[in-house]
């Protein structure tokens, strides 16, 4: 069988395990799927994300990676929004704690600002764009979100970000205490790739540009909307 490649636009190792998980045995077309990460084959090629919303962030990812890779090029932006932040940290999840972030400083400063905050107000959501671009145009956008709440300290050692302060209530545990499989099952993410995995499986014949799929794309309504 041969191998149609996948590039996937990220350098988050977190982010390259669990959407490799996710697309694990796919042959759209008859080929199977490889899975390639940045490092693997545009290493030190950088670009700045600078839109207001998860959309912009991974349209402008995925068709700026989709010029410079001769297959499909899968960008994603994903975030935290907390209801009593107003949304924040949102498209800013990974550097919220600027400057010289880090996944520990960033959940410190969300205890921080949430320390007057009760129970029942310290909803969130994770939030995830998936683009899909080919030869510098969008092919589907794929959108995934899981509703939680902020815990008082951090639980867990799996996952990444802020997995150990997001409290899932129907599986009673924080994503950081979840085994990557089930998190990948109900994540923003693993939702996301679902209806990606499922768009794949169901193209005939390998998607080679024109006007991005209809089905799957966003409204423009949910795109514009301000963070
Ligand atoms: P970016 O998409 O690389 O700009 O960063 C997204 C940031 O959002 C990550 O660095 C994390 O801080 C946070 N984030 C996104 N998805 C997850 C997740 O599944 N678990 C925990 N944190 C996440």
């Amino acid at each position: 069988m041969t191998e149609r490649r996948l590039l996937l636009a990220t350098g988050n190792p977190g982010k390259v395990r669990e959407i490799r998980r996710a697309l694990e045995g796919l042959t759209p077309g008859g080929r199977r799927l490889g899975v390639v990460g940045l490092p693997d084959v545009l290493p030190g090629l950088a670009h700045a994300e600078r839109g207001r919303t998860f959309e912009e962030n991974a349209r402008s990812k995925s068709l700026f990676y989709s010029r410079r890779w001769p297959g499909l090029t899968l960008a994603e932006d994903s975030g935290l929004e907390i209801d009593a932040l107003g949304g924040a940290p949102g498209v800013r999840s990974a550097r919220f704690s600027a400057p010289r972030p880090s996944d520990e400083k960033n959940n410190r400063k969300v205890l921080r600002l949430l320390e007057r905050v009760p129970a029942a107000a310290r909803k969130a959501r994770f939030v995830c764009v998936m683009v899909l671009a080919e030869r510098g145009r969008i092919v589907a956008e794929f959108r995934g979100e899981v509703r939680g709440r902020l815990e008082r300290a951090p639980r867990g050692a799996s996952g990444f970000g802020y997995d150990p302060l997001f409290y899932y209530p129907p599986l009673r545990r924080t994503f950081a205490e979840l085994a990557p499989a089930l998190k990948n099952r109900v994540s923003h993410r693993g939702r996301a790739a679902a209806k990606l995995r499922r768009f794949l499986e169901a193209k005939k014949k390998a998607p080679s540009g024109g006007r991005p799929d209809r089905a799957s794309a966003l409204t423009s309504a949910q795109s514009r909307r301000p963070r």
